[in-house]
């Protein structure tokens, strides 16, 4: 998703106080800047915001925080704050490369993926947000008992992450190809701007929820 390049974004981002400026700073201190010790979600690749924001607002008990590369895209998701300012919701700029740098170890109680980008050429697989190289940083980021869930409608994508599992630290307690066909999984399901626009041109969307391996 890349919005056109709307000007001043940048400096919308920089002086925003829903964006978390260097947020280096905060690695292992996440608990200090939500000023609670909540458990804390990370949606990996949050595009313009509508999935964080709504899981945000409906549970004030959990911090959460939304991660996106593209300054214009963030915009968006910032744009939804100063509509509705939630206290629990932060928003950063940043490449998911560098979360092992933001997050201290064991700091995140869950990731969330959705509809990451493909990134079909074999040679860009390590890109690929659901990859083993991904997988391992979540692990080190995450506390015990974490999960991470992932939706797609790229079925070639979602065999892909299926078969990194077995290369890394987490196994999958649930896999659906067809999430909206499932009424039990589809129970409290948040749906992100993908997942409206895929599921209303029939696209069916899978989704896992993983665990650590013991
Ligand atoms: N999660 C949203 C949804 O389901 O509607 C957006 C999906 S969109 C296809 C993927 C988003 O992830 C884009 O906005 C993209 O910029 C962001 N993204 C992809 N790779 C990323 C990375 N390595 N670091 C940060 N953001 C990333």
């Amino acid at each position: 998703m890349r919005l056109r390049n709307i000007s001043g974004s940048r400096d919308v981002i920089a002086e925003s106080p829903y964006v978390v400026q260097e947020p280096q700073q905060y690695r292992g201190r996440w608990a200090e800047l939500f000023g609670n010790p909540n458990p804390i979600f990370i949606e990996v690749g949050m595009g313009k915001g509508q999935f964080l924001h709504t899981l945000a607002a409906r549970n004030p008990a959990n911090n959460y925080v939304g991660i996106e590369k593209y300054s214009s895209v963030l915009l968006r998701a910032i744009q939804k704050m100063e509509t509705e300012e939630l206290p629990n919701l932060k928003l950063l700029r940043m490449e998911a490369e560098e979360l092992t740098a933001v997050f201290g170890k064991g700091e995140a109680a869950g990731i969330y993926l959705n509809f990451s980008d493909p990134w079909p050429k074999d040679r860009h697989a390590k890109r690929r947000l659901p990859s083993a190289e991904f997988l391992a940083r979540y692990d080190e980021i995450t506390a015990e008992g974490a999960k991470i869930e992932f939706k797609t409608d790229n079925r070639a994508l979602f065999d892909f992450a299926l078969e990194q599992l077995p290369r890394s630290a987490w196994k999958a307690d649930v896999i659906t190809y067809d999430l909206h066909a499932d009424e039990t999984l589809m129970q409290g399901n948040v749906m992100t701007e993908y997942e409206e626009k895929f599921s209303a041109a029939g696209n069916p969307i899978c989704k896992y929820v993983l665990t650590r391996r013991l």
